[in-house]
């Protein structure tokens, strides 16, 4: 598993409030997954402690290999 990084200032992300952050841009990452078949979006499965990815596309599991994981910034909001 590599490292996330931040998609503007390609420094590290760091997991704070269940979710990645930026500490450079000040600014929340979403994670996303996308079918590395098809290029769909995916949706993550929390199963066992292990993440699996469905893809209702292809209509089928993905492995984490087969998921393409991408990191964007969420707007700034004052939460
Ligand atoms: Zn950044
Ligand atoms: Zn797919």
């Amino acid at each position: 598993m590599s490292q996330p990084l931040c998609p503007e200032c390609r420094l590290n992300l760091v997991w704070q409030h269940q979710g990645y952050f930026c500490l450079h841009c000040e600014r929340r990452a979403i994670k996303h997954a996308t079918c590395h078949d098809c290029g769909h979006p995916l949706e993550s499965l929390n199963a066992c402690g292990a993440t699996s990815y469905f893809c209702a596309h292809c209509n089928e599991l993905k492995s984490k290999s087969q998921a393409l994981i991408t990191y964007t910034l969420a707007d700034k909001t004052t939460e």
